[in-house]
């Protein structure tokens, strides 16, 4: 059985204040997530969580993140201006991004953030807008399928990320003439893995190769990206990851390969984002209908513009009517939201308690990819973001958006005046 970060009667609460729809997320769970993260890696001196600002981009929870000692990951100008506001700067920033437009790599190179280089064309391009940095790493894709112990977990040779282990090579080598001077290693190769030999098996192929690019180029390598992919449990049946045996496992990876090779160090850094806040951000909902056709229909005051991960992947999302934590789960329903897409569903054929109207839904593990992938379809506004604080007060870190958000493109002209 899946449970809350916080019990029914006290988002019942909260809803006498906020309105619903919102996502809430635990300061508490974020705080101790990052910690036990560093922990696990705490036996590499320079290990560096880079937090994947695009899972959760709220400015207050990247405050916390930045309390903890995490850096940031950045992939585009905005997220690279909410991390200058906050005051990262230089390598507290990983810019990870691909097909890069030019003002981006000029002011990732104005902050002297570290470049993560998708393409062995970008070095030129990079050269010409904003320059080559003494630091700067390198995404690589080794093609075809990523297996851990024979079973496929990813498909990179379909990935439009990274370059050939050749490119990296000339790329290493181009670089170095060019002024480089430090170099990292990066690969993204599967996404929500519930497998602990995700890291392992991915710090391991990234250690080979740097020591083989190290002997073939002589160049000096710094560290090693491991990026993003820790999945968490979206399903009941699902376990957490264990932090512990994965450092383990990656140190156990390391002082095979790298400690007695000419490498002989390198940094550990992460781009987590899944990780860091999935599990610790929920949407409450408001029934506002119940339909019986074919099938029986719960219609909530949410919809896919809140999160769309299960209209876009069909994700599970575990759902708890608050209230009825206890009782049997003896109906069938499908829990769905307005927009004009039969495709906005949070839940199918799910069973759950009997739901009435007024009923308060708490969607899980909505605190990674959820409001941040939100859109506007249909003219339907964004939902609020709230933070439940370490000491148990509510704080409002985004508010609802208006229907004056909605139209504030149009503020250059009076055609909606
Ligand atoms: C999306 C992304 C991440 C974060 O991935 P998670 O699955 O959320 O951990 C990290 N790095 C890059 C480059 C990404 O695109």
């Amino acid at each position: 059985m899946k449970r809350l970060f916080t019990d029914g009667e006290k988002i019942k609460e909260i809803c006498k204040t906020y309105p619903t729809p919102f996502h809430l997320y635990d300061e508490k769970g974020i705080r101790e997530g990052v910690r036990r993260l560093k922990a696990a890696f705490s036996w590499n001196e320079d290990f560096q969580e880079y937090f994947a600002v695009k899972a959760c981009p709220n400015p207050f929870l990247l405050k916390i993140m930045q309390a903890e000692g995490c850096g940031v990951d950045c992939s585009s100008y905005t997220e690279l201006m909410i991390a200058e506001k906050l005051g990262f700067h230089g390598e507290d920033i990983m810019f990870s991004s691909n097909v890069t437009p030019a003002q981006d790599f000029q002011y990732a190179r104005k902050l002297e953030s570290i470049i993560n280089l998708d393409d062995f064309s970008h070095i030129d391009f990079l050269a010409q807008n904003g320059g080559i940095p003494e630091l700067i790493c390198l995404r690589y894709n080794p093609g075809g399928d990523f297996r851990i112990n024979g079973s496929i977990m990813g498909n990179p040779g379909d990935a439009k990320y990274g370059m050939t282990g050749a490119q990296i090579r000339e790329a290493v080598k181009k670089l170095s003439k060019m002024g480089a001077k430090r170099f990292g290693i990066h690969a993204f190769l599967a996404s929500n893995m519930l497998n602990p030999d995700y890291y392992p098996s991915l710090a391991a192929i990234l250690f080979e190769l740097i020591v083989t690019l190290h002997q073939e180029t002589g160049a000096t390598f710094e560290f090693v990206n491991l990026s993003g992919g820790i999945g968490i449990p979206y399903k009941p049946e699902d376990k957490p990851q264990d932090l512990e045996y994965i450092g383990a496992k990656v140190k156990e990876a390391y002082d095979r390969i790298i400690v007695p090779s000419p490498v002989k160090k390198l940094g550990i850094k992460t781009e987590l984002g899944r990780y860091m806040t999935g599990s610790h951000g929920i949407l409450v909902t408001k029934v506002i209908h119940e339909k019986k056709t074919c099938k029986d229909y719960i219609g909530v005051d949410a919809c896919a513009v809140d999160l769309m991960r299960p209209a876009m992947y069909g994700a599970y999302h575990h759902i708890t009517v608050l209230g009825k934590e206890e009782a049997p789960c003896n109906h069938t329903y499908d829990v769905t939201g307005g927009l004009c897409e039969n495709n906005d569903k949070f839940a199918i054929d799910r069973n759950l308690p009997e739901i009435e109207i007024g009923d308060i839904l708490a969607i899980h593990d909505t605190g990674a990819h959820g409001y941040a992938m939100g859109y506007n379809y249909n003219g339907k506004l964004k939902s609020a973001e709230l933070l439940l604080k370490e000491d148990g007060s509510v704080q409002m870190i985004r508010r609802a958006e208006t229907p004056k958000d909605y139209f504030a493109t149009f503020d250059f002209c009076d055609i909606l005046q």
